[in-house]
Protein backbone atom coordinates (compact mmCIF):
# COMPACT_ATOMS: atom_id res chain seq x y z
CA UNK A 1 0.00 0.00 0.00
CA UNK A 2 1.13 3.28 -1.15
CA UNK A 3 1.39 6.02 1.60
CA UNK A 4 3.39 8.70 0.58
CA UNK A 5 1.14 10.71 -1.04
CA UNK A 6 -1.49 10.37 0.95
CA UNK A 7 0.99 11.78 3.83
CA UNK A 8 1.96 15.08 1.59
CA UNK A 9 -1.76 15.42 1.39
CA UNK A 10 -2.26 15.05 5.31
CA UNK A 11 0.66 17.56 5.74
CA UNK A 12 -0.77 19.91 3.76
CA UNK A 13 -4.47 19.67 5.06
CA UNK A 14 -2.95 19.51 8.93
CA UNK A 15 -0.85 22.79 8.30
CA UNK A 16 -3.57 24.76 6.70
CA UNK A 17 -6.33 23.86 9.41
CA UNK A 18 -3.46 24.87 12.01
CA UNK A 19 -2.53 28.15 10.20
CA UNK A 20 -6.26 28.72 9.63
CA UNK A 21 -7.45 27.87 13.06
CA UNK A 22 -4.43 30.34 14.62
CA UNK A 23 -5.10 32.94 12.45
CA UNK A 24 -9.07 32.98 12.96
CA UNK A 25 -8.43 32.98 17.10
CA UNK A 26 -5.77 35.64 17.04
CA UNK A 27 -8.53 37.37 15.99
CA UNK A 28 -6.83 38.96 13.33
CA UNK A 29 -9.59 37.86 10.60
CA UNK A 30 -11.42 40.82 8.68
CA UNK A 31 -13.44 40.34 5.65
CA UNK A 32 -11.44 43.19 3.40
CA UNK A 33 -12.14 42.02 -0.23
CA UNK A 34 -10.82 45.52 -1.31
CA UNK A 35 -7.28 44.60 0.74
CA UNK A 36 -4.14 43.33 -1.69
CA UNK A 37 -3.32 41.81 1.11
CA UNK A 38 -6.49 39.58 1.65
CA UNK A 39 -7.15 38.49 -1.93
CA UNK A 40 -3.73 37.22 -2.18
CA UNK A 41 -4.19 35.12 0.72
CA UNK A 42 -7.56 34.25 -0.61
CA UNK A 43 -5.70 33.05 -3.56
CA UNK A 44 -3.43 31.00 -2.14
CA UNK A 45 -5.18 29.45 0.28
CA UNK A 46 -7.60 28.34 -3.10
CA UNK A 47 -4.38 26.85 -5.04
CA UNK A 48 -4.00 25.02 -1.69
CA UNK A 49 -7.44 23.66 -1.56
CA UNK A 50 -7.25 22.89 -5.87
CA UNK A 51 -3.54 21.18 -4.82
CA UNK A 52 -5.06 18.95 -2.28
CA UNK A 53 -8.39 17.87 -4.25
CA UNK A 54 -6.05 16.77 -7.39
CA UNK A 55 -3.50 15.68 -4.97
CA UNK A 56 -6.40 13.02 -3.12
CA UNK A 57 -7.62 12.55 -6.88
CA UNK A 58 -4.06 11.05 -7.69
CA UNK A 59 -3.61 8.92 -5.21
CA UNK A 60 -6.68 7.49 -4.77
CA UNK A 61 -7.35 7.06 -9.10
CA UNK A 62 -3.43 6.33 -9.18
CA UNK A 63 -3.18 8.56 -12.22
CA UNK A 64 0.81 10.37 -11.66
CA UNK A 65 -0.18 13.13 -14.06
CA UNK A 66 -2.01 14.92 -11.42
CA UNK A 67 0.10 13.73 -8.21
CA UNK A 68 2.77 15.40 -10.46
CA UNK A 69 0.80 18.99 -10.85
CA UNK A 70 -0.77 19.07 -7.54
CA UNK A 71 3.12 18.45 -6.12
CA UNK A 72 4.42 21.29 -7.98
CA UNK A 73 1.87 23.50 -7.67
CA UNK A 74 2.05 23.16 -3.64
CA UNK A 75 5.92 23.52 -4.12
CA UNK A 76 5.15 26.62 -6.16
CA UNK A 77 2.68 28.50 -4.01
CA UNK A 78 5.10 27.94 -0.86
CA UNK A 79 8.08 29.61 -2.67
CA UNK A 80 6.00 32.36 -3.67
CA UNK A 81 4.19 32.65 -0.11
CA UNK A 82 7.84 32.58 1.10
CA UNK A 83 9.56 34.82 -0.84
CA UNK A 84 6.59 37.81 -1.45
CA UNK A 85 4.03 38.46 0.66
CA UNK A 86 3.88 36.38 4.34
CA UNK A 87 0.52 38.25 5.28
CA UNK A 88 -1.76 35.47 5.74
CA UNK A 89 0.43 32.30 6.98
CA UNK A 90 3.14 34.44 8.45
CA UNK A 91 5.12 31.33 10.36
CA UNK A 92 7.99 30.35 8.19
CA UNK A 93 7.75 26.83 9.16
CA UNK A 94 5.03 26.27 7.47
CA UNK A 95 6.21 27.09 3.99
CA UNK A 96 9.03 24.13 4.40
CA UNK A 97 5.79 22.02 5.53
CA UNK A 98 4.27 22.58 2.26
CA UNK A 99 7.39 22.30 0.73
CA UNK A 100 7.48 18.91 1.56
CA UNK A 101 4.39 17.83 0.96
CA UNK A 102 4.77 19.08 -3.07
CA UNK A 103 7.81 16.85 -2.83
CA UNK A 104 6.29 13.87 -1.15
CA UNK A 105 3.51 14.46 -3.98
CA UNK A 106 5.89 14.01 -6.73
CA UNK A 107 7.83 11.31 -4.96
CA UNK A 108 4.62 9.49 -5.06
CA UNK A 109 3.93 9.77 -8.15
CA UNK A 110 6.80 8.04 -9.40
CA UNK A 111 5.83 4.84 -7.09
CA UNK A 112 2.66 4.87 -8.43
CA UNK A 113 3.99 4.77 -12.08
CA UNK A 114 6.23 1.97 -10.64
CA UNK A 115 3.44 0.18 -9.34
CA UNK A 116 1.01 0.49 -12.38
CA UNK A 117 3.96 -1.20 -14.23
CA UNK A 118 4.11 -3.80 -12.10
CA UNK A 119 0.65 -4.78 -12.24
CA UNK A 120 0.65 -4.48 -15.86
CA UNK A 121 3.60 -6.59 -16.18
CA UNK A 122 1.57 -9.21 -13.55
CA UNK A 123 -1.45 -9.21 -15.87
CA UNK A 124 0.84 -9.87 -18.77
CA UNK A 125 2.23 -13.00 -16.95
CA UNK A 126 -1.20 -14.15 -15.82
CA UNK A 127 -2.47 -14.10 -19.25
CA UNK A 128 0.36 -16.30 -20.81
CA UNK A 129 -0.24 -19.10 -18.09
CA UNK A 130 -4.15 -18.47 -18.62
CA UNK A 131 -6.00 -21.97 -20.07
CA UNK A 132 -5.92 -22.24 -23.72
CA UNK A 133 -9.99 -22.84 -23.24
CA UNK A 134 -10.19 -19.86 -21.86
CA UNK A 135 -7.84 -17.99 -24.32
CA UNK A 136 -10.10 -19.28 -27.18
CA UNK A 137 -13.28 -17.71 -25.40
CA UNK A 138 -11.12 -14.51 -25.16
CA UNK A 139 -10.18 -15.18 -29.18
CA UNK A 140 -14.35 -15.87 -30.25
CA UNK A 141 -15.18 -12.50 -28.34
CA UNK A 142 -12.50 -10.28 -29.76
CA UNK A 143 -13.15 -11.91 -33.19
CA UNK A 144 -16.51 -11.27 -32.85
CA UNK A 145 -16.24 -8.00 -31.21
CA UNK A 146 -14.08 -6.90 -34.12
CA UNK A 147 -16.89 -7.49 -36.88
CA UNK A 148 -18.63 -4.51 -35.78
CA UNK A 149 -15.50 -2.38 -33.94
CA UNK A 150 -14.33 1.12 -34.96
CA UNK A 151 -11.25 1.01 -36.72
CA UNK A 152 -8.98 2.07 -33.65
CA UNK A 153 -10.55 -0.04 -31.50
CA UNK A 154 -10.05 -3.16 -33.95
CA UNK A 155 -6.53 -1.98 -34.78
CA UNK A 156 -5.99 -2.83 -30.57
CA UNK A 157 -8.45 -5.98 -31.08
CA UNK A 158 -6.12 -7.06 -33.63
CA UNK A 159 -2.74 -7.23 -31.71
CA UNK A 160 -4.36 -8.99 -29.04
CA UNK A 161 -5.89 -11.34 -31.18
CA UNK A 162 -2.37 -11.72 -32.41
CA UNK A 163 -1.08 -12.24 -29.41
CA UNK A 164 -3.46 -14.98 -28.15
CA UNK A 165 -2.77 -16.39 -31.37
CA UNK A 166 0.55 -17.08 -30.83
CA UNK A 167 0.57 -18.10 -27.34
CA UNK A 168 -2.23 -20.81 -28.51
CA UNK A 169 0.20 -22.21 -31.63
CA UNK A 170 2.82 -22.15 -29.24
CA UNK A 171 0.74 -24.28 -26.72
CA UNK A 172 -0.38 -26.62 -29.47
CA UNK A 173 3.40 -27.96 -30.16
CA UNK A 174 2.92 -29.79 -26.95
CA UNK A 175 -0.74 -30.30 -27.12
CA UNK A 176 -1.88 -32.73 -30.16
CA UNK A 177 -5.54 -32.24 -28.85
CA UNK A 178 -5.45 -28.46 -29.14
CA UNK A 179 -3.66 -28.40 -32.21
CA UNK A 180 -6.80 -30.48 -33.68
CA UNK A 181 -8.99 -28.23 -32.16
CA UNK A 182 -7.38 -25.20 -33.61
CA UNK A 183 -7.06 -26.36 -36.71
CA UNK A 184 -10.86 -27.54 -36.88
CA UNK A 185 -11.10 -24.04 -35.87
CA UNK A 186 -9.63 -22.86 -39.17
CA UNK A 187 -11.55 -25.03 -41.09
CA UNK A 188 -14.47 -23.43 -40.31
CA UNK A 189 -13.34 -20.46 -41.62
CA UNK A 190 -14.97 -19.64 -45.18
CA UNK A 191 -11.57 -17.70 -46.07
CA UNK A 192 -9.52 -20.75 -45.62
CA UNK A 193 -11.76 -23.13 -46.84
CA UNK A 194 -11.64 -21.04 -50.58
CA UNK A 195 -7.69 -21.01 -49.77
CA UNK A 196 -7.40 -24.95 -49.29
CA UNK A 197 -10.08 -25.04 -52.05
CA UNK A 198 -7.53 -23.22 -54.62
CA UNK A 199 -4.89 -26.29 -54.18
CA UNK A 200 -7.43 -29.14 -53.60
CA UNK A 201 -9.82 -28.62 -56.37
CA UNK A 202 -7.95 -25.87 -58.88
CA UNK A 203 -4.65 -27.91 -58.57
CA UNK A 204 -2.80 -24.92 -57.55
CA UNK A 205 0.58 -26.31 -56.81
CA UNK A 206 1.99 -23.15 -55.07
CA UNK A 207 0.23 -19.69 -54.51
CA UNK A 208 3.12 -16.73 -55.04
CA UNK A 209 2.69 -13.39 -55.12
CA UNK A 210 2.49 -10.59 -57.60
CA UNK A 211 5.04 -7.94 -57.34
CA UNK A 212 4.60 -4.76 -58.83
CA UNK A 213 6.11 -1.34 -58.02
CA UNK A 214 2.94 0.47 -57.41
CA UNK A 215 0.80 -1.88 -54.91
CA UNK A 216 2.10 -4.02 -51.92
CA UNK A 217 2.10 -7.77 -53.25
CA UNK A 218 -1.12 -9.72 -53.80
CA UNK A 219 -1.84 -13.32 -54.85
CA UNK A 220 -3.03 -13.35 -57.93
CA UNK A 221 -4.67 -17.00 -57.29
CA UNK A 222 -6.39 -15.83 -54.42
CA UNK A 223 -8.15 -12.77 -56.08
CA UNK A 224 -11.34 -14.06 -56.47
CA UNK A 225 -11.65 -15.07 -53.21
CA UNK A 226 -14.97 -13.80 -51.32
CA UNK A 227 -13.57 -11.90 -48.78
CA UNK A 228 -11.87 -9.54 -50.41
CA UNK A 229 -9.89 -8.02 -47.36
CA UNK A 230 -6.46 -8.63 -48.03
CA UNK A 231 -5.68 -8.32 -44.26
CA UNK A 232 -8.09 -11.20 -43.17
CA UNK A 233 -6.41 -13.03 -46.35
CA UNK A 234 -3.05 -12.61 -45.12
CA UNK A 235 -4.09 -13.40 -41.31
CA UNK A 236 -5.58 -16.70 -42.36
CA UNK A 237 -2.37 -17.34 -44.74
CA UNK A 238 -0.19 -17.21 -41.27
CA UNK A 239 -2.70 -19.21 -39.16
CA UNK A 240 -2.35 -22.07 -42.10
CA UNK A 241 1.24 -21.51 -41.54
CA UNK A 242 1.52 -22.05 -37.88
CA UNK A 243 -0.93 -24.50 -38.04
CA UNK A 244 1.13 -26.30 -40.50
CA UNK A 245 -1.42 -26.76 -43.13
CA UNK A 246 0.63 -24.63 -45.62
CA UNK A 247 4.12 -24.13 -45.75
CA UNK A 248 5.90 -21.02 -46.68
CA UNK A 249 8.76 -20.18 -48.70
CA UNK A 250 10.53 -16.88 -48.65
CA UNK A 251 10.07 -15.00 -52.11
CA UNK A 252 11.06 -11.61 -51.82
CA UNK A 253 12.82 -9.76 -49.62
CA UNK A 254 11.14 -6.04 -50.02
CA UNK A 255 12.32 -2.74 -49.25
CA UNK A 256 9.68 -0.85 -47.22
CA UNK A 257 9.45 2.86 -45.78
CA UNK A 258 10.49 3.13 -42.44
CA UNK A 259 7.51 6.38 -42.15
CA UNK A 260 4.48 4.42 -43.64
CA UNK A 261 5.94 0.49 -43.98
CA UNK A 262 4.72 -0.06 -46.94
CA UNK A 263 6.41 -1.74 -49.86
CA UNK A 264 4.58 -0.03 -52.48
CA UNK A 265 6.01 3.06 -54.53
CA UNK A 266 9.08 2.76 -53.38
CA UNK A 267 11.86 4.04 -55.90
CA UNK A 268 15.72 4.01 -56.22
CA UNK A 269 17.11 7.43 -56.08
CA UNK A 270 20.97 7.99 -57.36
CA UNK A 271 21.97 11.28 -55.85
CA UNK A 272 24.77 13.87 -56.29
CA UNK A 273 27.04 13.53 -53.16
CA UNK A 274 27.69 17.28 -53.53
CA UNK A 275 24.24 18.73 -53.62
CA UNK A 276 22.18 16.27 -52.33
CA UNK A 277 19.83 16.64 -55.94
CA UNK A 278 18.54 13.69 -57.32
CA UNK A 279 18.81 15.16 -60.87
CA UNK A 280 21.52 13.15 -61.80
CA UNK A 281 21.90 11.64 -65.58
CA UNK A 282 24.65 8.69 -66.02
CA UNK A 283 27.23 9.51 -69.18
CA UNK A 284 29.32 6.25 -70.36
CA UNK A 285 32.33 7.05 -71.38
CA UNK A 286 33.32 5.52 -75.12
CA UNK A 287 36.94 5.03 -76.17
CA UNK A 288 37.61 4.95 -80.38
CA UNK A 289 39.92 1.84 -80.73
CA UNK A 290 41.94 3.50 -83.24
CA UNK A 291 43.00 6.80 -81.76
CA UNK A 292 42.23 6.46 -78.18
CA UNK A 293 40.44 8.91 -77.70
CA UNK A 294 37.67 8.94 -74.95
CA UNK A 295 34.56 10.71 -75.33
CA UNK A 296 31.14 10.50 -73.54
CA UNK A 297 28.48 8.07 -75.89
CA UNK A 298 26.27 10.79 -77.56
CA UNK A 299 29.54 13.02 -78.50
CA UNK A 300 30.56 9.95 -81.37
CA UNK A 301 26.47 10.80 -82.87
CA UNK A 302 25.61 13.96 -85.15
CA UNK A 303 23.54 14.08 -87.83
CA UNK A 304 25.98 12.99 -90.08
CA UNK A 305 25.84 9.27 -88.73
CA UNK A 306 28.71 8.30 -86.03
CA UNK A 307 32.09 10.02 -86.01
CA UNK A 308 35.05 10.30 -83.95
CA UNK A 309 35.17 13.47 -82.79
CA UNK A 310 38.89 13.15 -82.14
CA UNK A 311 40.42 11.61 -85.50
CA UNK A 312 37.30 12.42 -87.60
CA UNK A 313 37.54 8.40 -88.57
CA UNK A 314 33.43 7.57 -90.03
CA UNK A 315 32.55 4.41 -87.69
CA UNK A 316 30.88 1.90 -89.26
CA UNK A 317 30.59 -0.62 -86.20
CA UNK A 318 29.69 -0.02 -82.86
CA UNK A 319 32.43 -2.49 -81.92
CA UNK A 320 35.04 0.03 -82.79
CA UNK A 321 33.66 2.18 -79.85
CA UNK A 322 34.78 0.71 -76.13
CA UNK A 323 32.92 0.82 -72.66
CA UNK A 324 35.69 2.15 -70.63
CA UNK A 325 33.44 3.16 -67.81
CA UNK A 326 30.73 5.61 -66.41
CA UNK A 327 30.51 9.05 -64.96
CA UNK A 328 27.78 10.79 -63.37
CA UNK A 329 26.81 14.18 -64.17
CA UNK A 330 24.61 16.85 -61.52
CA UNK A 331 22.32 18.57 -63.55
CA UNK A 332 21.82 21.01 -60.92
CA UNK A 333 25.59 21.64 -59.63
CA UNK A 334 27.32 20.31 -62.63
CA UNK A 335 29.60 18.50 -60.76
CA UNK A 336 31.10 15.23 -62.60
CA UNK A 337 31.53 12.10 -59.80
CA UNK A 338 31.79 8.10 -60.16
CA UNK A 339 30.64 7.61 -57.01
CA UNK A 340 26.89 8.77 -56.35
CA UNK A 341 24.94 8.57 -52.94
CA UNK A 342 21.76 6.37 -52.92
CA UNK A 343 18.79 6.85 -51.55
CA UNK A 344 15.02 5.55 -51.70
CA UNK A 345 11.66 7.56 -52.50
CA UNK A 346 8.73 6.70 -50.85
CA UNK A 347 5.69 8.15 -52.61
CA UNK A 348 2.97 7.41 -50.55
CA UNK A 349 4.18 9.60 -47.65
CA UNK A 350 6.65 11.61 -50.02
CA UNK A 351 9.63 10.60 -47.65
CA UNK A 352 13.66 9.97 -48.42
CA UNK A 353 15.38 7.50 -46.76
CA UNK A 354 18.81 5.92 -46.37
CA UNK A 355 19.11 1.72 -47.05
CA UNK A 356 20.56 2.04 -43.69
CA UNK A 357 17.22 2.87 -42.16
CA UNK A 358 15.10 0.95 -44.18
CA UNK A 359 12.73 -1.86 -43.30
CA UNK A 360 12.53 -5.12 -44.83
CA UNK A 361 9.66 -7.22 -45.03
CA UNK A 362 9.32 -10.68 -45.84
CA UNK A 363 7.23 -11.81 -48.90
CA UNK A 364 6.03 -15.45 -48.95
CA UNK A 365 4.90 -17.93 -51.06
CA UNK A 366 2.59 -20.84 -50.03
CA UNK A 367 2.02 -24.15 -50.90
CA UNK A 368 -0.11 -26.99 -49.03
CA UNK A 369 2.04 -29.48 -46.53
CA UNK A 370 1.74 -32.91 -48.88
CA UNK A 371 0.81 -34.51 -45.24
CA UNK A 372 -2.32 -32.88 -44.60
CA UNK A 373 -3.64 -33.06 -48.12
CA UNK A 374 -6.13 -35.29 -47.05
CA UNK A 375 -7.17 -34.03 -44.37
CA UNK A 376 -7.65 -30.96 -45.13
CA UNK A 377 -9.78 -32.48 -48.52
CA UNK A 378 -11.92 -34.74 -46.30
CA UNK A 379 -12.63 -31.63 -43.91
CA UNK A 380 -13.73 -29.36 -46.39
CA UNK A 381 -16.18 -32.43 -48.00
CA UNK A 382 -17.28 -33.29 -44.10
CA UNK A 383 -18.39 -29.24 -43.96
CA UNK A 384 -20.05 -29.14 -47.20
CA UNK A 385 -21.96 -32.12 -46.58
CA UNK A 386 -23.04 -31.03 -43.13
CA UNK A 387 -23.73 -27.87 -44.48
CA UNK A 388 -25.77 -29.16 -47.02
CA UNK A 389 -27.98 -31.77 -44.90
CA UNK A 390 -28.19 -28.68 -42.24
CA UNK A 391 -30.24 -26.57 -44.87
CA UNK A 392 -32.38 -29.90 -45.56
CA UNK A 393 -33.87 -29.24 -42.26
CA UNK A 394 -31.89 -32.44 -40.54
CA UNK A 395 -30.08 -31.93 -37.50
CA UNK A 396 -26.09 -31.97 -37.60
CA UNK A 397 -22.77 -31.55 -35.97
CA UNK A 398 -19.65 -32.48 -37.15
CA UNK A 399 -17.96 -33.79 -35.10
CA UNK A 400 -20.79 -35.47 -33.32
CA UNK A 401 -21.28 -37.82 -30.69
CA UNK A 402 -23.50 -40.29 -29.40
CA UNK A 403 -23.48 -42.07 -26.54
CA UNK A 404 -23.55 -45.95 -26.74
CA UNK A 405 -25.11 -49.26 -25.01
CA UNK A 406 -22.02 -49.36 -22.83
CA UNK A 407 -22.36 -45.69 -21.58
CA UNK A 408 -19.22 -44.46 -23.39
CA UNK A 409 -19.25 -41.27 -25.78
CA UNK A 410 -18.43 -41.91 -29.32
CA UNK A 411 -16.87 -39.09 -31.91
CA UNK A 412 -18.20 -39.63 -35.37
CA UNK A 413 -17.17 -37.10 -38.09
CA UNK A 414 -20.98 -36.41 -38.75
CA UNK A 415 -24.09 -37.18 -36.92
CA UNK A 416 -27.31 -36.18 -37.89
CA UNK A 417 -31.20 -36.51 -37.52
CA UNK A 418 -34.65 -36.59 -38.44
CA UNK A 419 -37.04 -37.23 -35.61
CA UNK A 420 -36.55 -40.72 -34.49
CA UNK A 421 -34.17 -41.44 -36.86
CA UNK A 422 -30.50 -41.04 -36.23
CA UNK A 423 -27.30 -41.49 -37.80
CA UNK A 424 -23.39 -42.26 -37.04
CA UNK A 425 -20.86 -41.26 -40.41
CA UNK A 426 -16.95 -41.78 -40.16
CA UNK A 427 -15.01 -40.29 -43.42
CA UNK A 428 -12.31 -41.96 -43.98
CA UNK A 429 -9.48 -40.52 -46.44
CA UNK A 430 -6.23 -42.27 -48.17
CA UNK A 431 -4.04 -41.41 -50.77
CA UNK A 432 -5.56 -44.22 -52.52
CA UNK A 433 -7.62 -46.85 -50.84
CA UNK A 434 -9.01 -46.86 -47.54
CA UNK A 435 -7.41 -49.68 -45.08
CA UNK A 436 -9.25 -52.15 -43.20
CA UNK A 437 -7.44 -50.64 -40.35
CA UNK A 438 -9.26 -47.34 -40.72
CA UNK A 439 -12.68 -48.89 -41.15
CA UNK A 440 -11.95 -51.12 -37.81
CA UNK A 441 -11.83 -48.36 -35.58
CA UNK A 442 -15.13 -46.83 -36.69
CA UNK A 443 -16.63 -50.15 -37.09
CA UNK A 444 -15.57 -50.79 -33.05
CA UNK A 445 -17.83 -47.26 -32.04
CA UNK A 446 -20.73 -48.33 -34.59
CA UNK A 447 -21.46 -52.19 -32.84
CA UNK A 448 -21.62 -50.02 -29.63
CA UNK A 449 -24.57 -47.70 -31.16
CA UNK A 450 -26.77 -50.32 -32.49
CA UNK A 451 -30.07 -48.13 -33.05
CA UNK A 452 -28.58 -45.71 -35.22
CA UNK A 453 -28.57 -45.92 -38.85
CA UNK A 454 -24.39 -46.25 -40.11
CA UNK A 455 -21.99 -45.31 -42.56
CA UNK A 456 -18.66 -45.03 -43.62
CA UNK A 457 -17.71 -42.54 -46.65
CA UNK A 458 -14.50 -43.51 -48.44
CA UNK A 459 -12.13 -40.91 -50.28
CA UNK A 460 -11.33 -42.02 -53.04
CA UNK A 461 -11.85 -45.65 -52.56
CA UNK A 462 -11.92 -48.72 -49.62
CA UNK A 463 -9.94 -52.27 -49.66
CA UNK A 464 -11.37 -55.05 -50.87
CA UNK A 465 -11.27 -57.01 -47.24
CA UNK A 466 -12.53 -52.95 -45.74
CA UNK A 467 -15.46 -53.90 -47.71
CA UNK A 468 -16.14 -56.70 -47.51
CA UNK A 469 -15.84 -55.87 -43.41
CA UNK A 470 -18.76 -53.84 -44.11
CA UNK A 471 -21.23 -55.75 -46.05
CA UNK A 472 -21.11 -58.58 -44.00
CA UNK A 473 -21.64 -56.54 -40.68
CA UNK A 474 -24.83 -54.34 -42.30
CA UNK A 475 -22.56 -51.23 -42.38
CA UNK A 476 -23.78 -48.78 -45.06
CA UNK A 477 -20.38 -46.84 -46.95
CA UNK A 478 -19.56 -44.86 -50.21
CA UNK A 479 -16.70 -44.37 -52.20
CA UNK A 480 -16.81 -40.69 -53.34
CA UNK A 481 -16.29 -37.33 -52.83
CA UNK A 482 -19.10 -35.73 -54.09
CA UNK A 483 -21.18 -34.23 -52.18
CA UNK A 484 -24.18 -34.50 -53.73
CA UNK A 485 -23.86 -38.33 -53.81
CA UNK A 486 -23.08 -38.24 -50.19
CA UNK A 487 -25.76 -36.06 -49.24
CA UNK A 488 -28.21 -37.66 -51.64
CA UNK A 489 -27.62 -41.15 -49.53
CA UNK A 490 -28.17 -39.74 -46.15
CA UNK A 491 -31.52 -38.28 -47.45
CA UNK A 492 -32.52 -41.51 -48.85
CA UNK A 493 -31.65 -43.08 -45.23
CA UNK A 494 -33.49 -40.81 -42.88
CA UNK A 495 -36.27 -40.68 -45.31
CA UNK A 496 -36.84 -43.96 -45.72
CA UNK A 497 -39.38 -45.29 -43.95
ZN1 LIG B 1 6.32 6.01 -46.82
ZN1 LIG C 1 39.31 8.46 -83.23
ZN1 LIG D 1 24.95 18.39 -57.54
Amino acid sequence: MRQIGMAGIMILVTSIIVSGASYLRGGNFEWAPGNTGFIYSAVLTLGFFVSIGAGVFGAIKEINEFLIGAGTSCIVLAIVNKLFANVLYSWSFLDTLWLLAGVLMIIDSVQVKRVKEARKLQELLKAEKAEPEHLLEKLDKLESENLKAQSDIMFIHERQIQEIKKQLWSDAKQKPELRKLLRMRLYNSPVVQEIIRRFIYQFVDVIEPKIESNETPTYSALSTLGDADPKKVQSALNDLVESGILQKDLYEKMIACPQCHRTSNIFARVKCPKCDSFKVNINRLMQHADCGAIYRNEEYYGPSGAICPKCGTKLSEESQLKNVGVVFECESCKSIFSDPNRAFYCRNCASEFQLKNSELTDIYSYRLSQDVKSEAKETLTVLEVADKIGKLGFTVSAPGTMTGRSGVNHEFTLTCSKKDKQMAIDFASAAEKVSTKTVLSSYAKFMDVPSATKMIVAIPTLEQQAKDLLNTNHIEHIETEDTNAIVEKIKGFLWSS
